[in-house]
C-alpha cells in the first residue's frame, strides 16, 4: 500500500503575518471579506498588486476544484492540453486583436533578444486556431474536437482588487471547441452548458446563469454564470416572469447598465418585472462560428473533399477566482465556510492538550481511528491533525471553524467515559455528536 502522508498543524506552512515589508506595494489593501479571511488565515499571501502566493492551503482547495473540473471535461470527452503563454503578436494581429483598443490595454506584451513581439496571453483563441490550422489535411472524420487547457492568464487588470477574484496573473480553464458546421458548434455550446451546470451544482454555490455580451471575443452567443453577491462588479437582471437573465452590459445606455432601477424590460418576454443582483463572472461560453478561424485560416477537408472553415467555440472557468468567490458567498465574517468538496482538509483531528488526563485513552483512539481512515487513502489525504498540544482544545477548535475545515473530530472529556467516545463537530450544520470510532468514520465518508 502507497505511503499515507500525514498533515500536521504545527509544520503547516500557514504565514498569518500579513504587515507590508515594502510600503511602495499597496498589495494589502484589504477590499473584500474573502481578501481578508485568505490572507489572515494563511491561504494566499499578496506578492504584489495583482499578484498572488497561492500558499498551501489555497493549493490544496485549487487541486480539488481542478479534479471536479477535469472529471466533468473528461466526461463530454474534452482532451487536456497545454498551450504557450508566450504568443506571437502576429497572431493576434491576424485576429485584429492586438489593434482593438479595449484588448489592447490589458495587454502585456514583450520582445525576445531578436526583437520579437510576444502577448502573455490574456486567453488563448488565437493560439489554440493557429495550432489547428498548422495541421494540413484535418478531416472531418477527426471532428468534433474539444480541447481544454487549465493554465495562469495574465491581464493588466486596470483595478486589480478582491484578492483573487481581480488579479493580474489568474488561473482559468479554457476549453475550445471545433465543430464542421454551426449547427453542431450550437449542440457544443449545449453540451458543455449542462457540463458548467453540473460543475456549477457540484460546487454547491447559488448561481445564475444570464445572457452577456460578446463584445471583444467576438461571436454570435454568450453566456455567464455568475455568483449573486454585494461585492460582484455585474450588474445581473433577471425576468421574475419567465426566469431569463442578463447581465446589464447586453443592453448598455439603459438603467440597467448602471445597475439603477428596473425600468427596462425583459430581453425575452417584454415584462417589466427585473430583479437586481450584483454578480460575481466565474464561467462564460461563446459560440464563435468562424470569428477566429477564417482569419487565422483554421479549415477542415469536408466529405466531399473541399475545405471549409471550422466552426469555434470558447468557455472559461475563473478557476482561481471561484476559490475567492467561494470564500465571499458561503463565508462569516471571522469563519471562512468552504463547500465541503473544496475544503483544504475535510477533518481536522484534535487530540487532547499535553499532560492532560485524556491522553492515554485518547492515543489508543487516534491509532484506531487512523487505522479504519488510512484504509481509504484519499480521505485519510483530507485529515490534519492540530498537534499543537500546548493549546487548549478550546482554542484549537477556533481556528478549525475559522480556516474552514468542515469537521473536527475531537478528544475532550467524554474520551474518558467507559465507553471512550469521539466529539464530533460539523461546522456547516452546526451540530456536534458523540460518536465511536468505527461511526465517526462512517460519518465523515
Ligand atoms: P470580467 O468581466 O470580470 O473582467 P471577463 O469577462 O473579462 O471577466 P473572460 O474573458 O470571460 O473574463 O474570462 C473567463 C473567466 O476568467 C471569467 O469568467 C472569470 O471567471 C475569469 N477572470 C477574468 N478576469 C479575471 C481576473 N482578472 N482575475 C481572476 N479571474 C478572472
Ligand atoms: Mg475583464
Ligand atoms: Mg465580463
Ligand atoms: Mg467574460
Amino acid at each position: 500500500m502507497a505511503r499515507v502522508m500525514r498533515y500536521y498543524v504545527s509544520k503547516l506552512f500557514q504565514p498569518q503575518n500579513i504587515v507590508p515589508k515594502n510600503s511602495e506595494v499597496k498589495c494589502n489593501d484589504i477590499t473584500s471579506k474573502s481578501q481578508k479571511l485568505m490572507m489572515d488565515m494563511g491561504i494566499i499571501r499578496a506578492a504584489n498588486n495583482g499578484f498572488f502566493y497561492m500558499l498551501p492551503l489555497g493549493e490544496r482547495a485549487l487541486r480539488k476544484l481542478v479534479d471536479v473540473v477535469n472529471e466533468e471535461m473528461h466526461r463530454i470527452d474534452a482532451q487536456k492540453l497545454v498551450l504557450p503563454s508566450l504568443i506571437s503578436s502576429t497572431l493576434w494581429k491576424m485576429s485584429g486583436r492586438f489593434d482593438d483598443a479595449a484588448v489592447a490595454d490589458e495587454l502585456f506584451t514583450l520582445k525576445d533578444r531578436h526583437n520579437k513581439k510576444f502577448v502573455l496571453s490574456p486567453t488563448h483563441e488565437e493560439a489554440v486556431t493557429d495550432l489547428l490550422g498548422s495541421i494540413s489535411q484535418l478531416s472531418y472524420r477527426q471532428l468534433p474536437l474539444r480541447l481544454y487547457q487549465i493554465t495562469n492568464k495574465f491581464r493588466d487588470e486596470m483595478k486589480p482588487r478582491f484578492g483573487l477574484m481581480r488579479a493580474k496573473e489568474f488561473l482559468m480553464k479554457d476549453l475550445y471547441t471545433f465543430d464542421t458546421s454551426l449547427e453542431n458548434a450550437k449542440e457544443t455550446y449545449e453540451a458543455v452548458t449542462a457540463s458548467y451546470k453540473t460543475i456549477f451544482n457540484r460546487i454547491g454555490v447559488k448561481y445564475v446563469r444570464v445572457a452577456g455580451l460578446t463584445g471583444t471575443m467576438g461571436g454570435s452567443l454568450s453566456h455567464e454564470f455568475h455568483f449573486p453577491s454585494d461585492v460582484g462588479e455585474d450588474n445581473i437582471f433577471v425576468c421574475k416572469i419567465c426566469g431569463h437573465g442578463n447581465n446589464a452590459e447586453v443592453f448598455p445606455h439603459t438603467a440597467q447598465s448602471t445597475g439603477k432601477g428596473d425600468v427596462n424590460k425583459c430581453g425575452s418576454c417584454g415584462n417589466s418585472s427585473l430583479s437586481h443582483v450584483q454578480g460575481i463572472e466565474v464561467g462564460h461560453t461563446f459560440l464563435l462560428g468562424t470569428r477566429y478561424t477564417k482569419p487565422l485560416k483554421a479549415q477542415f477537408m469536408q466529405r466531399d473533399g473541399k475545405p471549409d472553415f471550422l466552426q469555434m467555440g470558447c468557455y472559461g472557468i475563473g478557476m482561481t477566482r471561484i476559490l475567492a468567490a467561494v470564500v465571499e458567498c458561503l463565508s462569516t465574517t471571522s469563519e471562512i465556510r468552504w463547500p465541503l468538496i473544496l475544503a483544504p482538509f475535510k477533518v481536522c483531528v484534535i487530540p487532547p492538550k499535553a499532560g492532560s488526563k485524556e491522553n492515554e485513552v485518547a492515543s489508543g483512539l487516534i491509532s484506531s481511528l487512523f487505522h479504519l481512515l488510512d484504509k481509504d487513502p484519499v480521505l485519510a489525504d483530507d485529515i490534519i491533525v492540530d498537534d499543537r498540544l500546548e493549546l487548549t482544545i478550546g482554542r484549537r477548535l477556533r481556528d478549525t471553524a475559522q480556516v474552514g475545515y468542515p469537521l473536527a473530530v475531537v478528544l475532550g472529556r467524554q474520551t474518558m467515559d467507559q465507553e471512550p467516545l469521539l466529539e464530533v463537530h460539523n461546522f456547516s450544520s452546526n451540530q456536534q455528536v458523540m460518536l465511536s470510532v468505527s461511526d465517526a468514520v462512517q460519518y465523515i465518508v
